[in-house]
């Protein structure tokens, strides 16, 4: 009940609050329709406790219906304009009707019933007040007269009646004229007011909508840019085809031979730059047109696809892989350090042209010429190079395929030669063609103290000297095997030396560098010696001095291994190297072996003769025996015997000799006396 009485209330205040948030600027019309909103029930409340006033008055006065029906019509009036749904503008007319009614009202000699009011002048005024509201105009001034008359008193102006009509019709047409007036003005006005309104809006909504489009526009642009730059790119992705296209083989992706020919000639300019060499290798496959007969276009194409695919993967990344032509392809070696480790990359190339292809469930195997040029040994141009490994090519083909061949002849004649070597190398060790031949170490009197091996391939051409595979089985890493080979035989003739009863005497077996550095030495050679069933105690091994410093933290950590394993330790070649004797104290060492060299010259050269004598003294010093090697004559004998020198080796002596001749030696134990 209450809530229901106080919602009114509460709505008045909502709408005050809503009033006061509108901006007259912004919105004109609402505004003054808002306040009116608010004005008229405040004027309907003082206007009806007035009327309630009046009727009271009325009735004490017995002046009953026409008071009950001008305050009833009042009421409804004021009421109706009070509806805030009611339209501003019927509000302003009935405003003016009441105003009108109220001034024909007094003018009215009928219902002049009403200069009987008590308080004639407060109606008037209530009426004008609220007709002043309705029109804002001129009835503001009559409110504003009324007010003043009736404030002085003077009420003699408000009086009703006939005398006082002619002034109420004068009071009348002249407000009403004002009002007209100051209402189409104040309509003006505001219409002016909301014209610059609308047209400052207009402005705005038009230049919102130029910016809006500009933005539009400016989005359509960047749009259109990057549809253009798409383009652009497409264009550039299908031009880089083209050219990729234009310069590359199709099927393998390799570049052609104008395309490996440009390549071949920065990589001329590199090489010129930086002193290398580098290599050019043609590879041509063997009867390719069998193949294509056989397996047809599409087997062919699989195997050249194949094949170019086996090439790039054998290749560094530094190399290039071409296709020249229907069935042939090329190589650019880059940065080569020597001839020879073309070699390599020949027998990588072999190995992806031997292994079989699959053409449809089907083994292939195809067969190849590969011909090879440097720069700039043989040639200096792009083209020369192209030409003379293909010359080289060519000549395998006619000479049946399936071989590779050097354009240089002389480096064709050594690289076929050391091709043929490396093959029979590694036949050699499958069929143990090496022997170790022993060569006496004997003391100042001839008495025999222990003996070296040294390694023999006897091969079908007969018995071959260390010196000339030695070298390339350290390059090709054959030596591990050999080495391992010779070890176990060094070891295994001298235990059964001892089995057989001799006086057990040191081996003394040669370890290449290439070996010493091998991650495995310490356990291949712990197994070889017990393998062959020998003491380590009777076992020496000769390591060069370079094989030493190379790598001194790792070398001596395996001296060290090989020391603690009982086996002796000798350092060969000695005064060849760059070791100091002071760095050579710190190593497990027992004996230095002076090289033949130094021994050659003594004791005629003052120069060999000066290093010898130190080098012995130094030994000595630190401890070790020494060792001298390569003793030919009775004069160089007697110097080394006069300084101290431990033992000898050398031709002297003995050559080396075969097990069975060394046998003889040990069974005499005097070499020479
Ligand atoms: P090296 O270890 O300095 O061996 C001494 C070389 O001098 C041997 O040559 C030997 O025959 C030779 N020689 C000994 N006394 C005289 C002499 O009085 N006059 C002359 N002119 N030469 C003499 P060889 O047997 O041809 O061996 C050459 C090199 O091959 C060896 O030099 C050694 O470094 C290497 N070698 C030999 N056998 C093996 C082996 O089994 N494994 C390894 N890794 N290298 C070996
Ligand atoms: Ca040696
Ligand atoms: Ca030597």
């Amino acid at each position: 009940m209450l809530g229901r009485l106080l919602r009114p209330l509460i709505e008045f205040r909502d709408h005050l609050l809503e009033v006061s948030r509108y901006d007259p600027e912004q919105d004109l019309d609402r505004w003054r329709e808002q306040l009116f909103t608010i004005i008229y029930p405040l004027a309907l409340v003082v206007g009806l406790a007035l009327c309630a006033l009046t009727v009271h008055d009325a009735f004490a006065e017995g002046r009953f219906s026409p008071t009950l029906l001008a305050v009833a019509a009042y009421a409804v009036a004021m009421t109706v304009m009070a509806l805030r749904r009611i339209p501003v503008r019927i509000r302003m007319g009935i405003g003016l009707m009441i105003f009108f009614s109220s001034v024909f009202y007094q003018s009215s000699p009928a219902v002049s019933y009403l200069s009987l009011f008590s308080l004639p002048p407060l109606i008037a005024l209530l009426i004008s007040f609220n007709a002043a509201l309705s029109a804002l105009g001129a009835n503001a001034l009559l409110f504003a007269l009324l007010a003043y008359h009736f404030l002085r008193n003077d009420l003699s102006v408000l009086q009703f009646g006939v005398e006082s009509l002619e002034r109420w019709i004068l009071y009348g047409i002249i407000f009403l004229f004002l009002d007209l007036i100051i209402t189409l003005c104040f309509g003006l006005l505001t219409k002016g007011l909301a014209q610059i309104i609308s047209l400052e809006r207009e402005a705005r909504r038009v230049l919102a909508e130029k910016e809006h489009r500009l933005e539009e526009a400016a989005a359509r642009l960047a749009d259109e840019a990057r549809q253009r730059e798409h383009m652009r790119e497409t264009l550039s992705e299908t031009e880089r085809k083209a050219v990729f296209y234009i310069s590359h083989d199709r099927l393998t992706n390799l570049p052609n031979r104008d395309a490996f020919a440009q390549r071949l000639g920065v990589e001329i300019m590199k090489a010129r730059n930086r002193g290398q060499i580098f290599a050019a290798m043609a590879i041509g496959i063997d009867k390719f047109k069998h193949i294509n007969s056989i397996y047809g276009t599409a087997g062919g194409d699989a195997i050249l696809a194949g094949l170019a695919e086996r090439l790039r993967g054998i290749v560094r990344e530094q190399d290039v892989v071409g296709r020249f032509g229907d069935d042939r392809f090329m190589l650019l070696l880059s940065d080569i350090a020597r001839v020879e480790d073309t070699l390599t990359i020949v027998q990588k190339v072999w190995e992806a042209v031997e292994r079989p292809f699959q053409i449809v469930g089907e083994e292939v195997r195809i067969s190849a010429s590969i011909g090879l040029c440097f720069f700039p040994l043989d040639a200096k141009s792009p083209e020369e190079l192209i030409k003379h490994a293909e010359t080289a090519m060519f000549a395998v083909k006619e000479a049946g395929g399936g071989a590779h061949r050097f354009f240089d002849e002389k480096l064709n004649a050594d690289m076929t030669e050391r091709v043929t070597l490396e093959r029979m190398l590694r036949d050699a060790v499958t069929h143990d063609e090496f022997v170790p031949y022993f060569q006496p170490k004997v003391d100042r009197y001839g008495y025999l103290l222990g003996m070296e091996s040294l390694i023999r391939w006897n091969s079908s051409s007969g018995l071959i000297l260390p010196n000339h595979f030695i070298p390339l089985a350290e390059q090709n890493g054959i030596i591990v095997d050999i080495g391992e080979q010779m070890l176990f035989r060094s070891c295994r003739q001298n235990r059964s030396w001892q089995d057989d009863g001799f006086v057990p005497k040191k081996v003394s077996v040669n370890l290449s560098p290439f070996e010493f550095r091998h991650p495995d030495l310490i356990r291949r050679i712990r197994d070889t010696i017990e393998k062959s069933g020998l003491d380590p105690m009777w076992l020496e091994l000769e390591i060069t001095e370079s094989g030493i410093v190379r790598n001194e933290k790792d070398a001596i950590v395996k001296l060290t291994e090989l020391h603690e394993m009982g086996v002796s330790l000798s350092i060969d070649d000695f005064g060849t190297g760059y070791s100091s004797l002071s760095k050579l104290k710190d190593y497990p060492i027992d004996t230095l072996k002076i090289d033949k060299a130094f021994i050659d010259n003594v004791p005629q050269d003052k120069r060999s003769v000066t290093i010898v004598i130190s080098l012995i003294k130094l030994a000595h010093n630190l401890g070790f025996k020494v060792v001298a090697e390569g003793v030919e004559r009775t004069e160089q004998l007697e110097f080394l015997v006069l300084h101290g020198c431990d033992q000898f080796q050398g031709y002297l002596f003995s050559k080396p000799l075969t097990a069975e001749e060394f046998e003889s030696r040990l069974q005499r134990q005097v070499i020479m006396s």
